[in-house]
């Protein structure tokens, strides 16, 4: 069910999808984020007469993602849907961090109406790009009735923002909601939904500096064959309040890390324990020396620990 009447807001952050070729055959060198997002929403032309409204909030490569655009974005989000005629909004953003913006405007903002972030595995400029059906279907999920919460649209499926991550450098189908599986597949607009949409509690944007600079400084380290503590001291004599340790298998982690993180938690710098198996969760047991981030990858358990740090009276 679609409302055609209402307003959907297309906030352009760059990325891929807003990426140029010289060449139209060449799907790896091209400059991510050049084209605006009118004429990434002029190149549909399904969406010709549609109530649309855009604005660009950034233009950048998502690999340079920064805090500070994070902030905005989350801003302009905020504002357009609370507007009673805008049904949701829509996100045209780079697909390397695409899963981290994800999480972070889904824990800040848990919106009631949908929040669809929409990216490209090729340039606008390619034979073969991606973008103007990702954007048609991200529009599509935007006027769906029953969707709310931030969700990614790409290849025709719907991920939640918890749940969503790049599992291929190169390929159209690169998106996967691992175990939980994709809440909807998108099929000549129409939505067939398989499992719930996103929910939760949002922490605020009032909680989230303006100043990137501000934010808790928090980092990932991994554990691995030769894995050295000097590391962990290394990043907290930097600064880091807080680390989260892409741990081997269910969260094990080598002695020699392990020792330097305890000693670490110790100091006050808080640590969370996520797998890098890519899948699955880190199941913890009464006793364990450092906590665990459940199902959250290194990257979105980053994000959590920031906002967990924030959120601190
Ligand atoms: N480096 C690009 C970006 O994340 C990759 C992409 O969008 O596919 O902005």
């Amino acid at each position: 069910m679609q409302n055609q009447a209402a307003t959907v807001v297309v906030l352009g952050t760059g990325g891929t999808i807003a990426g140029r070729s010289a060449n139209a055959s060449d799907n790896v060198g091209y400059t991510a984020g050049q084209v605006g997002v009118t004429q990434l929403l002029q190149a549909v032309p399904a969406l010709a007469g549609a109530p649309l409204e855009s604005e660009q909030v950034a233009q950048l490569d998502s690999k340079d993602m920064t805090h500070a655009v994070w902030r905005d974005l989350a801003a302009r989000c905020a504002h357009h849907l609370a507007r009673a005629e805008v049904s949701g909004v829509v996100v045209t953003h780079g697909t390397d961090t695409l899963e981290e913006t994800a999480w972070f405007l889904q824990r800040v903002l848990a919106p009631a109406k949908p929040l669809v972030m929409t990216a490209a595995m090729r340039p606008a400029t390619a034979l073969q790009a991606d973008g103007p059906q990702n954007l048609l279907d991200a529009v599509a999920v935007a006027r769906h009735a029953g969707a709310r919460g931030v969700v990614a649209v790409l290849d025709g499926r719907v991920h939640g923002a918890r749940d969503v991550r790049k599992v291929h450098p190169y390929r159209i189908d690169a998106f996967d909601s691992g175990d939980a599986g994709a809440i909807a597949a998108i099929e000549e607009g129409r939505l067939r939904c398989f499992r719930p949409w996103p929910e939760g509690a949002a922490l605020g944007l009032e909680r989230v500096p303006a100043d990137g600079s501000a934010w808790p400084v928090v980092e990932i380290v991994t554990s691995h064959a030769g894995a050295r503590g000097a590391a962990v001291q290394a990043l907290c004599d930097s600064g880091a309040h807080g680390l989260v340790v892409a741990c081997t298998g269910n969260g094990t982690v080598h002695r020699e890390l392990e020792a330097a993180l305890v000693t670490a938690q110790e100091r006050g710098v808080r640590v969370l324990r996520s797998t890098r198996t890519r899948a699955g969760r880190v199941i913890g047991v009464a006793g364990d020396a450092l906590p665990s981030a459940e199902d959250l990858t290194p990257e979105k358990a980053r994000v959590e620990l920031m906002l967990s740090l924030l959120s601190r009276p």
